[in-house]
């Protein structure tokens, strides 16, 4: 997996985009759910994924043209057990939607582990490691949320 810098931001540009649009679906999830305390860490985790996709395009510049990538290497996954969009929607109590968002958190964190660890390019490697820092706050956030969320 060792990128150059172009497809590295082209990745890291895709997954905040991803992350940003998953968790503002989430949040609507939750205000459904009359839960608006977590709605609103799904809006606080939105808006910090659309920084940061904003300062990597801003890195990026114009110079770059950035190389397409698959969806499959972005897209978050669904847990398993979900078969179609309405029973997404509806095992989707806070608990779940915390779980669900926090697994997503770690596989970026551990995609941008091993970018960083992988690479021979000594400023994918730094950025690598600098995004991996950032998505472990993510998961950490989220796991303070899971202790303090019944597991229902
Ligand atoms: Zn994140």
């Amino acid at each position: 997996m060792s990128y150059t810098l172009p497809e590295f931001l082209a990745h890291a540009v895709a997954m905040e985009e991803e992350a940003a649009e998953r968790y503002l679906e989430l949040a609507d999830m939750m205000e459904a759910h009359d839960n608006l305390e977590v709605a609103k860490v799904f809006r606080d985790m939105h808006r910090f994924s659309n920084l940061h996709r904003d300062s990597i395009r801003e890195r990026i510049g114009d110079m770059v043209k950035l190389p397409a990538i698959k969806s499959w290497q972005y897209r978050w996954t669904t847990p398993p057990e979900v078969g179609d969009d309405d029973a997404f929607d509806s095992m989707m109590t806070p608990f779940n939607a915390l779980t669900y968002a926090r697994e997503n958190e770690s596989r970026a964190m551990n995609y941008y582990r091993s970018v960083a660890k992988e690479s021979d390019d000594a400023e994918v490697k730094r950025l690598g490691a600098e995004f991996a820092e950032e998505e472990q706050e993510h998961t950490e956030a989220l796991d303070e949320w899971l202790e303090r969320t019944p597991p229902t």
